[in-house]
C-alpha cells in the first residue's frame, strides 16, 4: 500500500493545498515548500497563558498585560501558526469555501506544532467549539469538529462533540472589537451533561483564535461544570 501510494505520488504528484502546484515530496501534508515556508509558527516569545505572540525577535516568554490583569478562565491557550498568508487562505477556503479535505493539512500542522503542549495537558477529552444549529444549517459543519477528528486520534483523546453546546446564535466576530466581542459570546454556550466533563481534564479545540474571547467563554462554562482543568488549542493565532 506504502509501495504503492509512492509510486503514484511520483507519476501523479499531489498538488499544493495552497497554489497548486505539483508537490513530488508531498507526505500527508500536501503542501510544497514555498508554501510551507511562508507560513509561520507562532514562537517565544509568547504569553504562556493565552498563547499571543510577542512578535519580537528573541526574548523570553512572560504573560501578557490582559493576562496579568483578567487571568482568562483557561489554564493555556496555544494555536500552531500566525493567521497570516497560506494559513489564512487555507483556513478561509476549508469553512466558507467548503473544501472540508482540507481539515486534514489544518489539523496535521496543528499537530507537528502543538504535540508537546496537548502531551503536557494530557487531556482526557478533546471538546469543540460548537455552532449554533443555524449557523450549522447554513455552513453545513462544524469546522472545529471536522479538526477535532484527526487531532483525537493523533493525540488519543476521546472527541466529545455535543456536550459542550452553543444554545444562543452569535454575530460573527470578524468585525467586533475586543470588548464586544466578550459581550457578544456572553452567556452563549451550556454544558449539556455535565457528569461527562465533571473531574476530566478538557482540551478545547477550534480553527482560530482572535482575541481568545469565545475559547474564555467556552472554558468559563466547562469551569462551572466542574472540570479539573481546561486548556485550548487552535490552528492559527492572530498576531
Ligand atoms: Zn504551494
Ligand atoms: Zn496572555
Amino acid at each position: 500500500m506504502v509501495l504503492l501510494r509512492g509510486l503514484l505520488d511520483v507519476l501523479f504528484p499531489p498538488l499544493c493545498h495552497v497554489c497548486r502546484k505539483p508537490v513530488p515530496e508531498a507526505g500527508e501534508l500536501h503542501l510544497c515548500p514555498d508554501c510551507r515556508g511562508a507560513m509561520t509558527p507562532v514562537a517565544s516569545p509568547c504569553c504562556p497563558v493565552c498563547g499571543i505572540p510577542f512578535g519580537t525577535e528573541g526574548g523570553i516568554d512572560h504573560p501578557c498585560g490582559d493576562c496579568l490583569t483578567a487571568p482568562p478562565p483557561f489554564d493555556a491557550a496555544r494555536g500552531a501558526l500566525v493567521f497570516a498568508g497560506p494559513v489564512q487562505e487555507l483556513i478561509h477556503r476549508f469553512k466558507y469555501g467548503h473544501k472540508v479535505h482540507l481539515r486534514r493539512p489544518l489539523a496535521l500542522l496543528a499537530v507537528e506544532h502543538l504535540t508537546p503542549f496537548v502531551r503536557g495537558v494530557a487531556p482526557d477529552l478533546i471538546v469543540p467549539v460548537p455552532l449554533h444549529r443555524v449557523r450549522l444549517r447554513e455552513r453545513g459543519f462544524n469546522q472545529a469538529i471536522l479538526i477535532g477528528e484527526v487531532m483525537a486520534r493523533h493525540w488519543g483523546a476521546p472527541l466529545l462533540r455535543d456536550t459542550l453546546r452553543r444554545v444562543r446564535p452569535t454575530a460573527p466576530q470578524v468585525a467586533l472589537s475586543a470588548p464586544q466581542r466578550r459581550e457578544n459570546v456572553r452567556g452563549a454556550f451550556s454544558v449539556a451533561v455535565p457528569e461527562r466533563v465533571e473531574g476530566r481534564r478538557v482540551l478545547l479545540v477550534d480553527d482560530v483564535c482572535t482575541t481568545g474571547s469565545t475559547l474564555a467563554e467556552c472554558a468559563r462554562v466547562l469551569r462551572r461544570a466542574g472540570v479539573a482543568s481546561v486548556a485550548a488549542v487552535t490552528v492559527a493565532r492572530a498576531p
